[in-house]
């Protein structure tokens, strides 16, 4: 008895000097991050993290310790590191909600930050609206979604997409952000390794810090025409890698891949054993050749779908996931501990708006971008031509511009733009949505150009 407890006592005092050190790693991380903001730079610096990396497993390697455990705890500590480094990060919402504000003081704002169309949702939505009632749809409901939901959104997935989807591969969400959560939270453990192509719209990396999984980015540039390189994601993956991340058309940078790069991932993901989650929000706004990735068949593919951006249904909060069945029963059992089931009369209405056209919104969005993307040149700033989505990401090549300073000013103007850095290390670009009519869209972009003018 008196081992054990000579051994526990040690236990004890290597915990305590754990957390002490934690505590001197945790200060010294914050000192960093104020270094970094001073100097402008981004939290996470992948070559940094991968030195530490190589330096961890090498030190395995000699001291004939499983490399998994130590690379999983460095996986928590890094992400402590940049939970530290993210309190002040200003995204597309942090200058949205400061528009709103000076909007309740009787200020003027162009929305041109969030990506909400302006446009309604359809009519058939205003009739469901009133009939829902009595309809009967107004209590707890099973937690994957109304059967006949499901059943319908199987339907049209499998015909939009020329795939095989039946209403078990359904999973009902409260919007698209939801299902994300859900899929990163419930398919990875704490210490697992997410790939994120980027710039990327930042929940991905927000939900799989807050579930303790490790992002790694993949950081793409305009250059490149936004394009991942297939040996740096390869170089990426290592046996803590679980999920691949895609979302194209992209938000921020409207960016399809070419359908050659999109199979190589795919195969890469295959190979490796990896979830590919797959957010096709913008599917809807597809202006070249584009394909779901559930034309691949792949058994460990996850899909997210909303009707926020195909149907102007932002504030409906109503979304859903595609994928096998076997993932699907995880991911329900998930939602169902977070809301027991989606408001069913939002179901409901929801499934009588998939009977509307919404072709013209898809026509509205890209008259929309192509009169950004005139402007945008007309202005020389840097972007790639969007394939898809809603947004302009541009640069302005200017010295030391910074896109957080630029959009806090510009908001005095009238004008909210979303800053790059919400969308990773982009502290040079500006997103622009074209969520509003040609008139208010030439004005913000009249205002825009008056301003990188006089920076
Ligand atoms: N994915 C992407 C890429 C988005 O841009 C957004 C919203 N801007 C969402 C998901 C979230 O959509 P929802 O409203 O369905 O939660």
């Amino acid at each position: 008895m008196s081992e054990i407890n000579e051994l526990r006592s040690k236990m004890d005092e290597i915990t305590i000097e754990m957390i002490k050190m934690l505590k001197t790693r945790t200060e010294i991380a914050r000192e960093i991050g104020e270094i970094k903001k001073n100097a402008g730079k981004g939290i996470t610096d992948e070559l940094r993290e991968e030195s530490l990396r190589i330096k961890i497993i090498s030190l395995c390697k000699e001291l004939n310790f499983d490399e998994s455990i130590a690379t999983k705890f460095l996986n928590f500590l890094l992400n402590e590191s940049v939970k530290v480094q993210s309190s002040n990060k200003e995204t597309h919402l942090s200058i949205f909600l400061k528009a709103k504000s000076l909007e309740s003081k009787g200020k003027k704002i162009i929305h041109m930050e969030v990506g909400e169309p302006d446009f309604l949702p359809p009519q058939i939505v205003k009739k469901s609206l009133s009939e829902v009632y009595d309809k009967g749809f107004l209590k707890y409901g099973p937690s994957k979604g109304i059967p006949q939901f499901r059943e319908a959104l199987a339907k049209h997935v499998s015909k939009l997409f020329e795939v095989n989807v039946k209403s078990e591969n359904i999973l009902v969400n409260p919007g698209a952000r939801f299902g994300i959560f859900t899929a990163i939270n419930t398919l990875l453990n704490p210490g697992d390794e997410l790939i994120v192509i980027e710039p990327a719209w930042p929940a991905y990396k927000d939900c799989a810090l807050h579930a303790g999984v490790k992002v790694r980015a993949i950081e793409t540039t305009f250059e490149d025409r936004w394009e991942p390189s297939i040996i740096q994601i390869e170089k990426t993956i290592n046996p803590n890698t679980k999920m691949i991340s895609l979302n194209y058309p992209n938000n921020p940078t409207g960016k399809i891949l070419p359908l050659k790069l999109q199979e190589q991932i795919i195969e890469l993901a295959i190979k490796n054993n990896l979830y590919i989650l797959s957010d096709e929000i913008y599917s809807q706004y597809a202006y070249v050749d584009w394909k779901s990735i559930l034309c691949y068949n792949y058994e460990k593919s996850i899909v997210t779908q909303s009707f926020s951006k195909s149907h102007a249904m932002t504030g409906f909060r109503i979304g859903y996931t595609i994928a096998q069945n076997d993932i699907i029963d995880k991911l329900a059992k998930f939602e169902a501990l977070c809301l027991t089931n989606v408001s069913e009369p939002i179901q409901y209405i929801a499934m009588k708006a998939l009977e509307a056209d919404t072709a013209d919104n898809t026509n509205t969005v890209r008259r929309r971008l192509e009169l950004l993307a005139k402007k945008a040149t007309e202005m020389n700033l840097d972007f790639v031509v969007p394939d898809g989505s809603m947004y302009i990401f541009a640069r302005i090549n200017q010295a030391g511009f910074d896109g957080v300073r630029f959009a806090n000013n510009l908001l005095d103007k009238g004008l909210a733009v979303a800053p790059g850095e919400g969308f990773g290390n982009y502290k040079n670009f500006i997103r622009l949505s074209a969520c509003q009519d040609e008139e208010i869209l030439t004005e913000g972009m009249n205002i825009l150009s008056e301003n990188v003018r006089y920076i």
